[in-house]
């Protein structure tokens, strides 16, 4: 199957027939997905239930590495106008006394952006979608339901859904198709993948207010460990605040439906704000889950997202997850597609996301038991041992801000320089004055403190790589040496392939890597 043939122009009720890959769901991970498969050249069809983007807030935080991926997707400018950079998570008390403190760099980062940004998720996903019609290939079909998704051939799966407007079927074959749709996903449920619980589940009332009043608190975000009403403060943008709170007993949002019903429970945060100066955007109920799903791929279908993993929000990495997954799946998928990656590479995506993903959701579940666990008695010991959070794997990477290195895989290769193989590369300005990501450009890179023969030179242009040379003193070359290595060979998606000391070995075992959008 060929990719790089110009895109049919579909009218509104009409479809290809057949495409690379068809992505179902066209939430956040969905449409990133789309978007990093276009950048590669990889044309793909998007199958969307409804109209437009799910318009209620759900996320509201997204860490430095998110920022790295929205930058890669060619929105972060536009997100930065819109987001805030907070200062990090406070674990509180019930009488507001600060049990711990994780902080966070409200300025340029290890990954070159503010470490914790408070954002609106709908406005990103309009973003998302306003950028995903800039890159040709990628058609968006709104206001369909996918019924089926079967894989009829090797390597030919079909998808089947229905036009809700009008009833009409249709019918699309893809050589891969992606599950970007969501906790209910019916991808991963014709994949025959079941959700693994993890053992959390709580009931939580989540309000969003918008107010002009300065509520004048300490600008992250604020969890309150009580077992007798857990709660969360956060504020979101210059004038929308976000409040969790542990629903108890039978209690639902319908208790909570004016300002008046939310008044006792947000009152520690109003510093004097009358009841008249807010405005109630929008209170609701969720359970908040742990779960993930036992396998992530079945021959040509994948699951990502949502589809794949759930966390409680505790930590704010639900959605960071599924961009992780894309950034993760579209540059592998790329490279089998046109036939520069062998198609085995394609196991290393679950055995890359599974662990870290799981990491995350118990990261969540840790601090969402640190504020809930233990009843009245609980509170005496909450003091003494909520600071030792930071030291269970995992918990301390993220008391850090830093995720935890990718799995070992045959694209991460933990032999010499083990402590790097899997984590992100850092992501500083260079001497050129542009930062690496963009250096890179999606591309693989030997970042090195040698230097590289001519023939090495060549040797890596012609395997579609860049050559990063690290000036002494850097804050690449010092990141090397950190790590006892001369050198590193970093993936598309900015994950250390592999590390050591010995250039020549890295140089070999440079893949060779190219993508439609090579020509
Ligand atoms: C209260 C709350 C707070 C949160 N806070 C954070 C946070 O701070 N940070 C963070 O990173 N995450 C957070 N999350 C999680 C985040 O909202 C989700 O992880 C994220 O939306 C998942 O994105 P997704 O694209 O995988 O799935 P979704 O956003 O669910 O998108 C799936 C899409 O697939 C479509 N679809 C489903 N089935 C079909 C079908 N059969 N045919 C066609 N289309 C279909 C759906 O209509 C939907 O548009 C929070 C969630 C909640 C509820």
């Amino acid at each position: 199957m060929s990719s790089n043939k110009p895109a049919e122009t579909p009218t509104p009720t009409s479809f290809p027939k057949s495409v690379p890959v068809v992505i179902v769901g066209a939430g956040p991970t969905g449409i990133t997905a789309a978007t990093l498969l276009a950048q590669y050249g990889v044309q793909c069809v998007v199958l969307e239930r409804w109209e437009d983007v799910y318009p209620k807030p759900r996320a509201v935080h997204a860490d430095d590495e998110v920022c790295r991926i929205l930058a890669r997707v060619g929105v972060y400018d536009e997100f930065a106008a819109v987001s805030r950079p907070a200062l990090g998570l406070r674990l509180l008390d019930p009488k507001m006394r600060i049990l711990a403190e994780f902080r966070r760099d409200p300025k340029n980062g290890l990954h070159g952006f503010p470490q914790a940004n408070m954002f609106d998720q709908p406005e990103l996903e309009a973003l998302l979608r306003a950028n995903l019609k800039n890159q040709p290939g990628v058609m968006l079909r709104a206001d369909v339901e996918v019924t089926h998704v079967t894989q009829v051939d090797p390597g030919r799966v079909r998808v089947q859904f229905t036009d809700r407007a009008s009833g009409a079927q249709h019918v699309i074959d893809a050589a891969y198709v992606l599950g970007c749709d969501g906790a209910n996903s019916m991808v991963r449920t014709a994949i025959g993948a079941t959700m693994t619980d993890l053992h959390f589940e709580q009931r939580w009332l989540v309000i969003d207010v918008d107010t002009d009043a300065p509520l004048r608190q300490w600008e992250g975000v604020h969890q309150v460990c009580d077992p007798l009403r857990a709660g969360t403060y956060m504020r979101v943008s210059e004038t929308r605040y976000r409040w969790e709170f542990q629903l108890l007993g039978d209690e639902t949002a319908a208790n909570y439906q004016s300002v008046g019903d939310i008044l006792p429970l947000i009152s520690p945060w109003l510093a004097g704000t009358s009841a008249e100066q807010l405005t109630l955007v929008r209170v609701t109920d969720y359970t908040f889950r742990a779960r993930l799903a036992d396998r992530w791929r079945d021959r040509n279908v994948f699951i990502l997202g949502d589809a794949a993993h759930l966390t409680p929000p505790f930590v704010g990495q639900g959605m960071a997850a599924g961009l992780r997954d894309a950034m993760n799946l579209a540059w592998k998928l790329a490279g089998v597609l046109s036939g520069s990656l062998p198609e085995a590479v394609l196991d290393t995506y679950q055995q890359e996301r599974k662990p870290h993903a799981r990491t995350m959701i118990y990261v969540a579940v840790s601090v969402g038991w640190a504020m809930t666990a233990g009843g009245r008695l609980g509170n005496h010991f909450r003091r003494a041992l909520v600071p030792l959070l930071r030291r269970l794997p995992g918990t301390r990477a993220a008391a850090e801000g830093v995720t935890p290195a990718l799995h070992k895989s045959a694209l991460v290769i933990k032999s010499d320089g083990r402590r790097l193989a899997g984590a992100l590369c850092p992501n500083p300005v260079l001497d050129s004055g542009i930062r690496l990501d963009d250096a890179i450009a999606k591309r693989f890179s030997l970042i090195t403190s040698s230097s590289l023969s001519d023939q090495q030179r060549d040797e890596m242009a012609r395997r579609g790589a860049v050559v990063i040379s690290t000036a002494p003193g850097s804050q690449l070359d010092g990141w090397l040496q950190k790590a006892g290595v001369g050198a590193a060979l970093v993936r598309p998606d900015g994950a250390v392939m592999r590390a050591g000391r010995d250039v020549n070995a890295l140089c070999d075992a440079m893949p060779s890597f190219r993508d439609f959008s090579d020509g």
